[in-house]
């Protein structure tokens, strides 16, 4: 017997239905914002998320899915989806053409994390884009369609936002964040000891109770916005207003990702631990001319979906039950069931859901299985039914019982 490999899931039958709730609400309301699907490779250049992640980051250095493809070159496993949209954005000329590009995603990721509730190695991300604008209205979109899509899931959900200000008014705060930690550095974990020498910002994104404590007193961000980032962010919540989603802001959001620049945010539960956070975003300005292109803003989040259905299952959201055949077919003896085979066929063919046994069953155990899938109907050919091309079509839900010709059995069934 071989297992499932750690920190990965199956989605099972009985639940696929959930996911694919998730998924086809996420892909109407990114239809409704004007975006379009984008589909990237499942793997990529190791140099592709070096680049668009960064080196400091701890996907990066701690986390890839990296390995040697059999002509030698160096291959991973996409650990997020921006950085291989942005690639396919600028490689198939579509950063050149008509702006802003807006597209989204649902896609697996493969991080090497330490397995826990709602933290696996693959995961999977709806993930939006937007290429082109630099404005804090568009931020603000993003923002309310993420807010959309969780109102629509029925979370409940607290966003909290910040600014991370540009390169300009970072060397300054990273600058007094190196003064603030120094006195502490003894007491800081390994990590956050490489972290303060090549990027003192990811310090306050450390996960570890003690470096959390010496954070909370860290000074804030908010402090050190030049004159333009300071507006944007002010934009920015001018336009939450105006949208009418709450926020509130947390100067020690800086999220994972090395790219950000400007406003970051992220969505979490107020129902779950640890892994609260459903949804988490920001803008990106420097990503694609990082990545060879011409320099163009950018803004957007991803969802991760396994965290979302967990919160929906932990608060009790209804998930709508996928439909239950509405006819099966039951027949009495070998030819009976060749009756109700070619019918079910046709049945099908016409667009109802209908169903049969497989299983070889007695009449009594076909009925037990009909009432187990839940269907509607359960129409039954016996030895004087076949010969007047007929079933007897009982209603599950009433015990009433009526003939219906075969030729007929269509026309009855679609109006059910
Ligand atoms: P965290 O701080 O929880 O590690 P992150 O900052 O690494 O998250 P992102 O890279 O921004 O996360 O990914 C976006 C979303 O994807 C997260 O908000 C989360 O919902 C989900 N996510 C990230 N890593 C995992 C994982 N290992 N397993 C399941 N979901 C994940
Ligand atoms: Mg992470």
């Amino acid at each position: 017997m071989i297992n499932i490999p750690k920190g990965t899931k199956d989605v099972l039958p009985q639940d696929s239905y959930k996911w694919q709730y998730v998924e086809s609400t996420a892909r109407e309301v990114a239809a409704l914002f004007n975006l379009k699907e984008i589909r990237t490779p499942t793997f990529e250049h190791t140099e592709l998320f070096q680049r668009g992640v960064g080196d400091t980051t701890d996907i990066v250095t701690k986390e890839m899915y990296t390995f040697k493809d059999k002509g030698n070159r160096s291959i991973t496993l996409k650990p997020e989806g921006t950085a291989g949209a942005v690639r396919s954005f600028i490689e198939s000329g579509l950063a050149g053409g008509v702006l802003p590009a807006k597209m989204y995603y649902i896609t697996p990721a493969f991080r090497y994390e330490r397995p826990q509730a709602g933290r696996l190695r693959e995961f999977h991300q709806f993930g939006v884009e937007i290429f082109g604008a630099k404005g804090a209205q568009t931020d603000a979109e993003a923002i309310v369609m993420a807010d959309t899509l969780l109102k629509k899931l029925g979370l409940n959900v607290k966003l909290y936002i910040n600014s991370i200000g540009c390169p300009t008014c970072r060397a300054a705060f990273n600058k007094a964040l190196k003064e603030f930690f120094e006195p502490n550095l003894e007491n800081l974990c390994y990590d956050c000891k490489a972290r303060y020498g090549k990027n003192p910002l990811r310090l306050l994104d450390c996960k570890e109770e003690n470096c959390k404590k010496i954070n909370a007193n860290a000074p804030s961000i908010l402090d050190y916005l030049c004159e333009d980032c300071s507006a944007h962010f002010e934009e920015l919540k001018t336009c939450l207003t105006l949208a009418g989603v709450e926020y509130e802001i947390d100067p020690r959001i800086v999220r994972g990702l090395d790219y950000y620049t400007r406003s970051v945010f992220e969505f979490v539960s107020t129902s779950i631990g640890a892994q609260g956070t459903v949804c988490a975003g920001g803008r990106y300005d420097g990503l694609i001319e990082e990545l060879g292109g011409n320099p163009m803003p950018a803004v957007g989040f991803a969802a991760g979906i396994e965290r979302l259905l967990i919160v929906m299952e932990q608060t009790g959201v209804e998930i709508p039950a996928p439909a239950c055949p509405t006819v099966y077919i039951a027949g009495m003896d070998a030819e009976c069931r060749k009756k109700a085979f070619s019918l079910a066929i046709a049945l099908r063919a016409k667009g109802v859901f209908a169903e049969i046994d497989h299983m070889e069953r007695s009449i009594k155990a076909q009925f037990k299985y009909a009432d187990k899938l839940g269907a509607k109907y359960v129409a039954v050919i016996g030895g004087n039914e076949l010969a007047e091309d007929r079933a007897n079509v009982k209603c599950m839900a009433t015990g009433e019982s009526e003939s219906v010709a075969f030729a007929d059995m269509a026309a009855y069934f679609l109006t059910k």
